[in-house]
C-alpha cells in the first residue's frame, strides 16, 4: 500500500481569520468540508489536509514542521517568534506571501482621563494585554519600563477594574476601544495574515502541490483587488481616458457597430476604481462605464 504525500496546512478553527482562510482556501478550488469537529480536514480534491487549531498554536506547528503552512496574523507569528527566541526554541520560518485580510494594530490604549505626553508617560506604568513580547520590545526600543498582566481575552475591561493602568490590544476600527472609555495612544505593530512555510525543506511531491497552490492564492488575491472595466469612450479622447485608469494595463479597444465615433474600452483596474474617476470619464462622454468583480486571474 502507498500512502499518499499531502501537504498539512494550518489555519484558525473559528475566529476573525477562519471566514476569510476558508474563502480564500475554497476560491483556490480546494473542496473541503470543514462543517464537523474533526481537527484534521481532508480536501477531497487535493493531496492536501487543513488542520484547524487556535491562532495561538498555528505558530510553532509551522515552526516545529508539523504542518508544512499556516495562515495566521502577522501578530500572532511575531509574538510567537520572540517567545520562542527567549525560552531558546526553534523559531525560524518563511513567510511565503501576505494575504489581503485580517488587518489590525496592536496599539496601547490609556483611560480617556489619563494624561498622555508621549512615550515617557507610559514609564512604570502597569499594561493588560495578550502580546507581552511585542509590548515588552516596544518598552525596550522606547526606553521604558513597564509592568505586564496576561491577560487572554476582554483585555480593554482591565483599567476599569483596577488590573491595569492601560492596555496594549488588537485594534481594528477603535469602537471597542471606545465604548471602554479608551484612547489609542501608540501604534506598536501592524498586522496581517500571511501565509507562512516551514524551515524545513519541503520534499519534491509536497514542493509540487505547493507549486500549484501558490500561484492560485496570489491569483485570488490579485483578483479580489483588481476591477474589469468596460466603457464606450470617444475615439478622440481614448489617450486621456486611459490616463484615468488605475493601475490599468494594456486596454483593450474595440470597435461599435454603427458608431464611427464611439469605441468599447476594457481594461483591468489593479487599484481602488472610485465613483470621481467614473465621473471623469463620463465628463470625457464616456458612457455605459461598467465596473465588475474579477474572480480568478491567472498570467
Ligand atoms: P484563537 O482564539 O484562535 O487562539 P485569537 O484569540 O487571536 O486566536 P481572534 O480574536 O479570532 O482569535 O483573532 C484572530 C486574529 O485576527 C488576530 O490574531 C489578528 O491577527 C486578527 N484580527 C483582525 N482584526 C482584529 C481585531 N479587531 N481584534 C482582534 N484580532 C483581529
Amino acid at each position: 500500500m502507498t500512502t499518499e504525500t499531502r501537504l498539512r496546512i494550518a489555519m484558525q478553527k473559528s475566529g476573525r481569520l477562519s471566514d476569510d482562510t476558508q474563502a480564500l482556501l475554497k476560491r483556490c478550488g480546494l473542496k473541503l468540508n470543514v462543517s464537523d469537529r474533526r481537527l484534521l480536514a481532508h480536501v477531497a480534491n487535493m493531496p492536501i489536509d487543513i488542520m484547524r487549531v487556535r491562532s495561538s498554536d498555528i505558530p510553532g506547528l509551522v515552526m516545529d514542521g508539523v504542518c508544512d503552512l499556516g495562515i495566521v496574523g502577522d501578530n500572532t507569528l511575531e509574538e510567537t517568534a520572540l517567545e520562542r527566541e527567549l525560552m531558546g526554541q526553534k523559531s525560524q520560518y518563511f513567510k511565503t506571501t501576505q494575504l489581503n485580510f485580517g488587518g489590525c494594530r496592536l496599539s496601547i490604549a490609556m483611560p480617556e482621563e489619563f494624561n498622555y505626553q508621549g512615550i515617557d508617560s507610559l514609564n512604570g506604568l502597569r499594561f493588560a494585554t495578550t502580546y507581552p513580547q511585542l509590548l515588552n520590545r516596544f518598552a525596550k526600543e522606547n526606553g521604558i519600563n513597564i509592568e505586564f498582566c496576561l491577560l487572554k481575552g476582554s483585555v480593554e475591561v482591565a483599567p476599569r477594574v483596577g488590573l491595569a493602568d492601560g492596555i496594549c490590544d488588537l485594534v481594528s476600527t477603535g469602537a471597542t476601544l471606545e465604548a471602554n472609555g479608551l484612547v489609542e495612544v501608540e501604534e506598536i505593530f501592524r498586522s496581517k495574515a500571511s501565509l507562512i512555510q516551514t524551515a524545513t525543506p519541503l520534499n519534491s511531491e509536497k514542493q509540487s502541490i505547493l507549486d500549484t497552490l501558490l500561484p492560485r492564492i496570489q491569483g485570488v488575491m490579485k483578483a479580489k483587488e483588481s476591477k474589469y472595466i468596460m466603457l464606450h469612450a470617444p475615439k478622440d479622447k481614448i489617450s486621456e481616458v486611459c490616463a484615468l485608469m488605475p493601475g490599468s494595463e494594456t486596454p483593450t479597444i474595440l470597435p461599435l457597430a454603427g458608431r464611427d465615433d464611439l469605441v468599447a474600452v476594457h481594461v483591468v483596474a489593479t487599484e481602488t476604481f472610485f465613483w470621481e474617476t467614473m465621473e471623469k470619464l463620463n465628463a470625457l462622454g464616456c458612457n455605459s462605464i461598467l465596473v465588475m468583480p474579477i474572480e480568478k486571474m491567472m498570467g
